[in-house]
């Protein structure tokens, strides 16, 4: 096997630099933990940004993925194959929506979904041709194509990247007066939002701001698009986060702290990591304007990403992995809090579930957080900054109330170890 330096020096040398990793190498991978090629283990604190949220490795994932892999993994959609219909059916159950859309990366989902939107409100809306309009919030994180950075704010994801898609408009995160002025403008469609900004730092809004923006947009008569690519699955203590603080079993009557999106969008953790896939959730009226020859992709919906999507729902249902983030999310938060109140590096814990960020004491162009998280690694825990000064804290939800304790020590220990 070779070495972390070595790995490093070829990443660096043949691959495009749009990422900047923190110095450490993976080679394995088991549950909550992960290994370097020289045999240290961590414990992974980012979990691929929720897509492992049922821990490397998962053997029921695995299996699916093998056994169906041998048997068969493609077929496009030119023909029907025996796997794809019966996912379609177990996921919509799952999730309580009439229609499903397979695709394969989250970007692929917010682009469906924006696609769906539009030729709806030409179709059922009336909006004149081309002018429909979706609102996004500000400092949105949606994934890297072409016309999702259109309406980024982040300077890096968008400079130089233009002409931009237009028919987008920004209203602030958790500001309902901002959204209902919006939705008031003209030839509005959507409004696509994450229920809690996981990119941009963890950003949780006020308790009732889900439901009260759908409230408005139904008002309108503006489709709610919810984008629970990274904060969906179980991640935030709810199979989704927009059932609120409901910790009903998944496949649930829904009780009133529920929000049903127009359109839901899905990807990261539907695999458990172990292959791309992604979805767009609707009711008919909604899903019916998509008619042969207008959407697709060659490995939407293909047998292998069904199998494993429906292996990885079945581990969140059966391990309880909801009901399990939400209850060690609270001791994280109360135990990074007791850090925030005795130490000056800590400014702030926020999150919900096992999506959780510290905010810390430097501004937003240090390099503090980076070494924070360097020495993090140093003692056996893998976590990275976003944006400058935020680190996020997010496990796969399999860890277990010992371990999460083992790993709340390694903090204390880094944090009292290290120099500003
Ligand atoms: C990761 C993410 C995406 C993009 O998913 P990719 O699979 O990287 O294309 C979109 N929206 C949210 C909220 C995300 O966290």
């Amino acid at each position: 096997m070779i070495s972390s330096d070595e790995a490093i020096r070829l990443e660096d040398q043949y691959g495009a630099h749009n990422y900047h990793p923190l110095p450490v190498v993976l080679a394995k991978g088991k549950g909550v933990h992960v290994w370097d090629p020289e045999g240290n283990q961590y414990y992974d604190f980012l979990s691929a940004y929720s897509a492992v949220n049922q821990g490397h490795a998962h053997p029921a994932i695995n299996k699916a993925l093998i056994e169906q892999a041998e048997t068969l993994s493609l077929t496009s959609r030119a023909f029907y194959n025996n796997v794809l219909g019966d996912y379609e059916k177990y996921i919509t159950e799952y999730f309580g929506f009439d229609k499903v859309l397979p695709m394969n990366t989250g970007a692929e989902g917010v682009e469906t979904a924006i696609k769906i939107c539009r030729k709806w409100a030409y179709e059922k809306k009336g909006i004149p041709e081309e002018k429909a309009v979706i609102l996004v919030a500000e400092n949105n994180f949606h994934g890297r194509t072409t016309t999702i950075i259109s309406f980024s704010n982040d300077p890096d994801a968008k400079k130089n990247f233009g002409p931009y898609t237009p028919g987008f408009r920004k209203v602030r995160y958790n500001d309902l007066n901002d959204l209902q002025k919006a939705l008031q403008e003209e030839n509005v469609a959507g409004f696509l939002v994450e229920p809690i900004q996981g990119e941009a730092g963890v950003v949780v809004p006020d308790n009732n701001y889900i439901s009260k923006a759908a409230e408005l947009c139904r008002e309108a008569g503006v489709l709610f698009i919810a984008d629970e690519i990274q904060t969906g699955i179980g991640r935030t203590g709810s199979i989704l986060a927009v059932c609120g603080n409901c910790t009903c079993e998944i496949k649930c009557e829904r009780q009133n702290t529920y929000t049903k999106p127009d359109m839901l969008i899905l990807g990261k953790a539907l695999s458990g990591g172990v292959y791309p896939v992604s979805a767009v959730l609707a009711d008919k009226e909604v899903m019916d304007v998509i008619k042969p020859g207008q959407h697709g992709s060659t490995y939407g919906g293909n047998p292998l990403a069904c199998k494993v999507a429906m292996a990885a729902l079945n581990v969140i249902y059966d391990e309880n992995l909801p009901q399990n983030a939400r209850k060690l999310g609270m001791l994280f938060r109360e135990e990074m809090q007791q850090l925030v109140d005795s130490h000056e590096l800590f400014v702030k814990v926020r999150g919900k579930g096992l999506l959780n960020a510290v905010i810390i004491n430097d501004t937003e162009d240090s390099d503090t957080a980076w070494r924070f998280c360097v020495a993090l690694k140093d003692n056996g825990l893998l976590a990275k900054p976003t944006h400058g000064n935020i680190i996020r804290f997010a496990p796969p939800l399999v860890i277990s109330e010992e371990q999460l304790l083992d790993c709340i020590s390694i903090i204390r220990k880094t944090l009292e170890e290290f120099r500003k």
